[in-house]
């Protein structure tokens, strides 16, 4: 079997994955901004890093999954010396700010439940580590990488330049950023037109700020993730994480703070989400296009023909590797979710299937093709299109048009288990395996019944059965080799 290989964003080619100190894994994702509801987009790509989590659990690896809670600050980006975000949402709603911040931190929660996500090791907030901030600007300032001017603090981009490559994540040159950014008026305090904020002076009306060296105020928009994955994963630590439309200026300058700071790059592996987008353009907080993952749910939204249950969105995302883009459409989702009905139907099948002596398929073989899938930079793609050759194989066995032996039921039992439940996050909501095995012995049952009836011709009571059976929506077929069932 090949190694795991991922495409990283900072050397623009897939690598094979060497862990620093394997078997344990640092993993951290940017989590959500908690001053609102996590809108379907930012779902998706919690959904690929629980993906990715849960495969590299399955691989034997022993992971430190790091999740930040942004809950402070967060001005929509460099340009942006507004008010907090969190402090506007408080005076809007009439709450705390920590109130805004635990109801949607909250919601983000349930929203992951159902999705059937696995909560990290650590989650830490951005106001719980203000200490950490402050001590590793003060340790930046004191490299002469950032300077202070009326108890702000800027980043000095030119001068971490001649030291490191500041457009080392997006492959472009200062010059080619500087040309891309405005000129200085006499109005700005940075000395740099690439500068950005680490700390922000807080106005008399800012609701939420601490004190530091540089007067009261509160951190800037990146430093809180430098702060967060030093503390928890170490100087530097193998997967960053988070969604693409963060790559030029989150983590372009999350890698100038750390390196700033302790000389090292802070990461071996940028994996970053391509976007979600509805009607081509992306799914955001900002343009109001996003929707609620509860209205894709309930189906109250004027985008929406119906509701549709987690786990068939879940399945709509995945369908599509993680690195591509992916358009909302109503009809995609329905074809999703007929999909996902069908493959959970060939998992109760398999529950009931008899087995043979002699086997006419190669199950290893597929077992040994889902796993080069999710080895090939996690392509969920490819691998459920091998999930429905396997599905393929159970029907023509239920249909006793292949054969297959006790072990090839094992083995496409250990797949559905470890590549649709484990790896893939998804769940039965329908039937669990219980019921469905108590289900295939009443069935059992009732067919030998129906056998014996049918042989003492009593075919009223035959079609009788059958008959009542197909108004419960289970289907049974007469062949030369017996009767067969499903749902
Ligand atoms: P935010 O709460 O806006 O900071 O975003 C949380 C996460 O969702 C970040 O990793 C973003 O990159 C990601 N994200 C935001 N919008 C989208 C989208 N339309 N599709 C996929 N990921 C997104
Ligand atoms: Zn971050």
């Amino acid at each position: 079997m090949q190694p795991l290989v991922l495409y990283n964003t900072l050397t623009r080619k897939k690598e094979e994955f060497k862990p620093i100190n394997s078997p344990f894994v640092g993993l951290y994702v940017c989590g959500p901004t908690v001053y609102s509801d996590v809108h379907l987009g930012n779902c998706r790509t919690f959904i690929s890093f629980d993906l990715i989590y849960r495969y590299l659990l399955h691989l034997g690896y022993k992971v430190r999954y790091v999740r930040n809670i942004t809950d402070a600050g967060h001005l929509e980006g460099d340009q942006d010396e507004g008010d907090d975000k969190f402090a506007k949402k408080a005076k809007l709603e009439k709450l705390e700010p920590m109130e805004i911040v635990q109801k949607y931190s909250l919601g983000f929660h349930n929203i992951m439940r159902e999705f059937n996500t696995l909560p990290p090791s650590i989650e830490p907030t951005a106001t719980g580590h203000i200490c950490e901030q402050i001590e590793m600007i003060k340790e930046i300032i004191n490299k002469n990488l950032a300077y202070e001017i009326n108890g702000n603090v800027y980043f000095d981009v030119e001068k971490y330049n001649k030291l490191f490559n500041y457009g080392q994540l997006t492959n472009r040159k200062l010059e080619e950023l500087l040309d891309g950014t405005r000129v200085l008026t006499g109005q700005d305090e940075k000395r740099g037109r690439l500068d950005f904020a680490l700390w922000i002076k807080a106005k008399p009306e800012t609701i939420m700020h601490w004190p530091s060296p540089w007067g009261s105020g509160f951190p800037g928009w990146h430093i809180e993730c430098s702060a967060m994955s030093k503390k928890y994963l170490g100087e530097t630590f193998d997967i960053h994480g988070g969604g693409m439309d963060l790559q030029a200026t989150h983590h372009t300058n999350e890698i100038a703070q750390s390196q700033a700071y302790c000389n090292k790059n802070p990461v071996n592996y940028w994996l970053h989400t391509n976007m979600l987008t509805v009607n081509g353009a992306t799914m955001s907080k900002s343009k109001g296009n996003g929707f609620l993952p509860g209205e894709l749910f309930a189906g109250n939204h004027p985008l929406l023909e119906k509701g549709y249950a987690p786990m068939a969105v879940k399945f709509f995302m995945l369908q599509t590797h993680y690195r591509s883009p992916l358009d909302f459409s109503n009809d995609a989702l329905q074809a999703s979710e007929k999909g996902f009905e069908r493959l959970m139907e060939g998992y109760n099948t398999l529950n009931y299937l008899k087995a043979d002596s002699i086997s006419n398929e190669n199950i290893i073989e597929l077992q040994l093709n889902c796993y080069a899938a999710m080895n090939d930079d996690f392509n969920t793609s490819v691998l459920i299109a091998h999930l429905f050759d396997a599905l393929k194989i159970i029907n023509s066995a239920n249909d006793k048009k292949t054969k297959l032996t006790q072990d090839d039921i094992d083995l496409l039992k250990s797949i559905y288990q470890n590549f649709v439940f484990d790896v893939l996050g998804l769940k039965n909501e329908k039937i669990d395996s219980k019921t469905s095995q108590a289900l295939s012995k009443v069935m059992d049952l009732i067919i030998d019944i129906r056998t014996k009836v049918k042989t003492d011709k009593n075919f009223e009571l035959s079609d009788k059965i059958r008959d009542k059976l197909n108004d419960a929506g289970i289907q049974i077929k007469d062949t030369k080799e017996g009767a067969t069932w499903k749902i």
